[in-house]
């Protein structure tokens, strides 16, 4: 089975762009963490600002103690098939999932993301 549609592939693909770029899928905003941070190469997840946990390069994901059961599923499912993930959410919003601009062809409307982001992402 091919990688290439994770999230940990998506970021590996969007470093090539930008030093530390961002992902938000509805609550939850991803991000990598710094060469200098405890957890370099990680991601980090929040959901309405709250730390949920972090997950390794390897796509295996360490909840904080605290974290809800509805979040570990949805950050399950988001890890394993973003694309599927921003699709489920808010694409009647008519802005792309990934960095939140307005969408402008029905095509992008109905996948709710932008075929720059798709780029970028390595999707
Ligand atoms: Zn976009």
């Amino acid at each position: 089975m091919s990688d290439k549609y994770t999230l940990v592939h998506g970021f590996e693909s969007a470093k090539k762009y930008k030093d530390s770029p961002t992902l938000t899928i509805g609550d939850y905003v991803f991000w990598l963490a710094g060469e200098s941070s405890r957890n370099p190469g990680h991601i980090y997840v929040k959901r309405q600002g709250k730390y949920v946990g972090k997950i390794s390069k390897h796509g295996d994901f360490s909840m904080a103690f605290n974290t809800h059961f509805d979040s570990v599923n949805d950050v399950k499912k988001i890890l394993k098939d973003p694309i599927l993930a921003a699709m489920n959410n808010d694409k009647l919003s008519g802005k792309c999932s990934f960095c939140n601009r307005k969408l402008t062809t029905i095509g992008s409307q109905i996948f709710g993301m932008g075929p720059t982001c798709l780029k970028k992402w390595g999707w």
